[in-house]
């Protein structure tokens, strides 16, 4: 048995983050970390790579600059209802930075193993039992013995299963392809749509009329230096009881009117847990962060979250050891104030309604009428969350 201080389980964006900003404010804790991950980085994770501003943020807050990893950058976002909608463009710089989270994740190991902390890769996480005095984790590889434990393994982590095991669980489906920059010309000889411009990511809110409480995307994005694009779609599932179109078939008619044929590529799923304001994140001595918390269930947006849950669990850790009160009890709250618990709230509650009436004519008074609203509410309450997180600098 080993024993640690503090194991963050799961090298994702949440529980890197957790350790660098351990490292940034608690620096005397650092020799004190050590994370466990199933996989070895680089690792495929099946994700579209979209960055949003605030990811940045807290990344430059860390004093890291993401352009050390290779990217795309979307000079605009669309958020279109059949054909048309609201464009948002940042005149200054990009709009959405796009990355392959193989190269991104592995990037992030990087800096933290920079940092002095020592990430120990192909340990699977099998079972996590805490009690009064500590926790003990069990792995293929033996068994660990910790005063804190961050649950930080993802959607389909044993973390949340273990310790909150009869806490709902609430889980968007997701689908995803990568095809080249073009249609293919046959297809689009043979009557399929026209592609889009390559610049910009694409948003797509016709599915809400038959059930899918989601929208289909296009990103611009690249593997290996070459140019490709990213395809998906997202069902928040919000009412798993309703009768809802095929994620597949709604996906692939969405790329054929853009020319290309869903069945040329290889289809992916992953689950993604969104947050829910009455959920468990925490007991004693465990928290969650990044998805085994919840991500955003309006878009399933999770990598700027997952950093951000970096910050908080960071600062309540930090905390526990000065105090030696390791109940986190505190820790639900401070997410729920942070930056990161409110914009959750809000595109909790946004979600409910945008994909809850999806009446035809709703969506087009969303998307097409009301325009400045949805672009002000954006701006105000969903983005720019990530100045109000904890900063200790
Ligand atoms: C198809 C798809 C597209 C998406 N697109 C976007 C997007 O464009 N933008 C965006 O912001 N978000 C997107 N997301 C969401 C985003 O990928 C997640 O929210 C994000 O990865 C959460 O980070 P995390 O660190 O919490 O978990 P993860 O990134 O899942 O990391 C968890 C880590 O834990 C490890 N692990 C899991 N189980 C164990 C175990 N038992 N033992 C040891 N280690 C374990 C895994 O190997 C992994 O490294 C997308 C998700 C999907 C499925």
């Amino acid at each position: 048995m080993q024993n640690v201080d503090i194991l963050i389980l799961g090298a994702g964006p949440a529980g890197l983050s957790t350790a660098l900003h351990l490292a940034r404010d608690f620096p005397h804790l650092t020799t004190r970390v050590l994370i466990l991950d199933k996989a070895r980085h680089p690792r495929p994770k099946l994700c579209a790579g979209g960055l949003v501003r605030d990811a940045e943020t807290i990344l430059a807050r860390l004093g890291l600059d993401v352009t050390e990893v290779p990217h795309v950058d979307a000079s605009a976002a669309h958020f279109d209802f059949e054909g048309s909608g609201l464009s948002i463009r940042n005149r200054k710089s990009h709009t959405l930075r796009v990355i392959r989270r193989n190269e991104f994740d592995a990037w992030l190991a990087g800096k933290v193993r920079e940092r002095g902390m020592e990430i120990r890769e192909e340990v699977t996480v099998k079972d996590v039992t805490p009690d009064d005095d500590g926790v003990t984790v069990v792995t293929d590889q033996g068994e660990f013995r910790a005063q804190v434990v961050v649950g930080a393994d993802g959607s389909k982590g044993v973390t949340r299963r273990c310790v909150l095991p009869r806490e709902p669980v609430h889980t968007a489906r997701v689908l995803e392809v990568i095809t080249p920059t073009q249609p293919s010309p046959i297809f689009s000889e043979n009557g399929g749509g026209q592609g889009r411009g390559r610049e910009g990511a694409y948003f797509d809110f016709s599915c809400v009329p038959s059930g899918i409480e989601g929208y289909t995307w296009d990103f611009p994005t690249q593997i290996q230096g070459q140019p490709m694009r990213c395809w998906g779609i997202y069902d928040a599932n919000l009412h798993p009881e309703w009768d809802k179109s095929a994620l597949k078939e709604t996906l692939a008619e969405e790329m054929s009117r853009h020319g290309f044929d869903l069945g040329d590529y290889e289809l992916q799923g992953h689950p993604i847990r969104w947050y829910a304001p009455w959920t468990s994140i925490s007991v004693p001595r465990v928290l969650l962060a990044g998805d085994a918390a919840g991500a955003d269930p309006l878009f399933g947006e999770g990598i700027s979250m997952a950093l951000g849950y970096g910050a908080v669990a960071s600062a309540e850790i930090g905390e526990s050891f000065q105090r030696g009160d390791f109940s986190f009890r505190r820790y639900p709250r401070r997410v729920a104030r942070s930056g990161l618990g409110q914009t959750l709230l809000v595109r909790w509650v946004v979600a409910r309604v945008v994909y809850k009436f999806k009446w035809r004519w709703f969506q087009i008074l969303l998307w097409h009428f009301l325009k400045p609203v949805v672009a002000g509410t954006a701006w105000l309450l969903v983005l720019n969350w990530a100045g109000r997180l904890p900063n200790r600098r």
